[in-house]
């Protein structure tokens, strides 16, 4: 169901998986990597015949961060206040899915102000460090740069090249700040919700229904057949030589394994089954949670997309991968994304060329 005409994020829904890539201006020089897979073989997942746990996905770059969230002080209301009123206290602001960024001798870094200088906006406490400095966002109006070496950036970008702490910060602040710049009313009688729990949620007045940051499940799969190629598949929004694995939302009343299935058959025409979990990023663009998995081809194999979604899709070997990359025939998404880090753990080693 995560066809184009679908409810609010469904073409997120391959945002998710491939919005990412449709638009994100990431580059990166990635090695060549055809040296790495050769322990693997090939024919090693035929149907129901997986006999080893899949390689772990490497680095999710937005799953990282350090800060511990704190869920405790969110309605310590004295904590709160002194949080506040501490210079040392750091704000992050975040504008429309960006925040400001620096750029200093090669280094990515988060810009951050003190509490008496952050805007107005709805204030949310993000955690605080091992030191004992305590973190908040403000979903705001973003600054005039305040020095020539920073700009605002959005977290698809920056995600990526930030420290691990930064980007988890980042995250967790995007995702609140989406959100309060979102779901501002109650849906029962519309009125004007107002934010407590330091931000972590929402009360309406009228009628005190309480509300929490809103998240929504997708899944998406890499799938593989008894040769062990993978599944490539083009969404029908994207660049022609654009490609990614399949992916879409849970719907209601369903689990991911389903909707792995569901999806696959739906966008292809392929009956996979033994899926297994492979890890999970949040995608807070401006709301989801991506969730990885692998399957195998169990039924029917031959492809029939839907010509709706998806327009075309494609089993490739590795070396079909790499050669189709290397001739500039194939982008695939870029490394902030979990579809990226599931094609690599599959590939056997880090993606060649460039997006
Ligand atoms: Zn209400």
């Amino acid at each position: 169901m995560s066809t184009a005409a679908g409810g609010p994020g469904t073409a997120a829904a391959g945002g998710a998986a491939a919005g990412a890539a449709a638009r994100d201006g990431a580059s990166g020089g990635h090695g060549t990597g055809d040296a790495a897979h050769g322990d693997r073989g090939s024919g090693g997942g035929g149907p129901g015949g997986r006999t080893s746990a899949w390689p772990p996905l490497n680095e999710l770059a937005l799953a990282r961060g350090e800060v511990d969230r704190s869920g405790h002080l969110r309605t310590d209301e004295a904590w709160l206040a002194a949080a506040w009123a501490n210079p040392d206290t750091r704000v992050i602001v975040v504008e429309g899915g960006r925040a400001m960024i620096g750029l200093t001798d090669g280094k990515t870094w988060l810009w951050t102000c003190p509490p008496a200088e952050a805007p107005d906006g709805v204030r949310f406490l993000l955690g605080v460090d091992e030191d004992g400095v305590a973190y908040f966002g403000v979903a705001g109006m973003l600054p005039a740069p305040p020095e020539p070496e920073v700009r605002a950036v959005s977290l698809r970008v920056a995600g990526p090249l930030l420290s691990d702490r930064d980007a988890g910060l980042l995250t967790h602040a995007v995702a609140l700040g989406n959100w309060h710049e979102t779901f501002t009313h109650c849906p029962r009688c519309g009125a004007r919700t107002e934010p407590f729990a330091s931000g972590h949620a929402r009360r309406c007045p009228v009628d005190g229904s309480e509300h929490f940051p809103r998240v929504d499940p997708a899944m998406i799969v890499l799938v593989t057949d008894s040769a062990d190629r993978c599944l490539l598949a083009r969404n029908s929004a994207w660049p022609v030589n654009r490609v990614s694995i399949l992916a879409g939302f849970v719907e209601a009343g369903e689990s991911a394994e389903q909707t792995v299935a569901r999806e696959v058959h739906e966008e292809t025409g392929i009956v996979v089954g033994d899926v297994c979990y492979l890890g999970s990023q949040p995608w807070p663009m401006p709301q989801s949670l991506m969730l990885g998995f692998r399957a195998l081809v169990t039924g029917a194999a031959e492809i029939t997309v839907d010509d709706e979604e998806i327009v075309e899709a494609n089993w490739y070997s590795r070396e079909d991968l790499r050669i189709a990359v290397a001739e500039g025939r194939l982008l695939l998404p870029p490394p902030v994304s979990i579809a990226h880090r599931i094609i690599e753990s599959w590939y056997g080693a880090e993606l060649p060329g460039t997006w």
